[in-house]
């Protein structure tokens, strides 16, 4: 599966513990993140992360990009609730087209957690039916 983290500045000390927690799960699928994210992840833990830019530069939209061509399986989103972003726009654009493709989305730990939880049990191989329908896919 393809697996993508995002955290807001102070959710990403959540994000690493809970990546440090699931490790041996998610060491078997390609991981992608924002910049600053995915160099936290990978100095805490041994997970290869191909990271994108810096949310506020555009990593948001970039991870949307893969979403929009449904190649994401599965994005957990750490939003700091209580703290406004410069990159609103792109935040909510990126939830909408992980509503617009049915795509799992985690936006805190509680979620996270139990999404993890089903990619442990083997619960996303329909994503694999979903992409193997859509292979080739490139209309509106
Ligand atoms: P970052 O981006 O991982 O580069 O900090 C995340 C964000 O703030 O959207």
């Amino acid at each position: 599966m393809n697996i993508a983290f995002i955290a807001h500045d102070k959710k990403k000390d959540d994000l690493v513990g809970f990546a440090i927690a699931y490790e041996h799960v998610l060491k078997e699928h390609q991981l992608y993140s924002t910049g600053t994210t995915g160099q936290r992840i990978m100095e805490e833990t041994s997970l290869d992360i191909f990271r994108f830019k810096s949310g506020p530069l555009g990593g948001d939209q970039q991870i949307g990009s893969l979403v929009a061509e449904n190649k994401m399986d599965l994005v957990l989103f750490f939003k700091d609730p209580l703290t406004a972003q410069p990159h609103e726009p792109d935040i909510t654009a990126l939830i909408r087209l992980c509503d617009v493709y049915t795509i799992p989305l985690a936006t805190n730990m509680a979620t996270a957690e139990l999404l993890l939880s089903g990619l442990k049990r083997g619960e996303f191989k329909w994503r694999d039916i979903v992409k193997g329908q859509n292979h080739g896919e490139n209309q509106s």
